[in-house]
C-alpha cells in the first residue's frame, strides 16, 4: 500500500511518530510527569535564556536553541521522579 492510499488515521500517527528535535527530545525539557513523558506532555523550558519567561511547553513543540538529551540524562530524570514518588 502506497502512503497515498492510506487511511488518514495511519497518515496522522506518521505525522506524529515523524517528528524529532522536538521539546521531549530537548536537554532543556523539564516534564511534569518524567516517568511516562511523551510527545503530547507538558514541562518547563529551562533553558537558561528562556526560564525567566517560565515557558510551560509540549512535548512537541521546539525552537532553536534545541539540543539533544542523552539517553544518561534520561535515566537520571527517571530515577529522581522515581525516588521522590516513594
Ligand atoms: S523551547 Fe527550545 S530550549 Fe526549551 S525545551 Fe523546547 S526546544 Fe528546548
Amino acid at each position: 500500500m502506497s502512503g497515498k492510499d492510506e487511511p488518514e488515521p495511519q497518515k496522522s500517527l506518521k505525522r506524529l511518530t515523524w517528528q524529532y528535535e522536538n521539546c521531549l527530545a530537548c536537554v532543556w525539557f523539564s516534564p511534569n510527569d518524567p516517568i511516562n513523558a511523551d510527545i503530547l506532555e507538558r514541562g518547563l523550558c529551562i533553558h537558561p535564556k528562556l526560564k525567566e519567561f517560565n515557558l510551560i511547553v509540549s512535548g512537541r513543540d521546539w525552537c532553536n536553541l534545541y539540543k539533544e538529551i542523552r539517553q544518561k540524562q534520561i535515566d537520571l530524570l527517571q530515577e529522581k521522579a522515581m525516588k521522590a514518588e516513594k
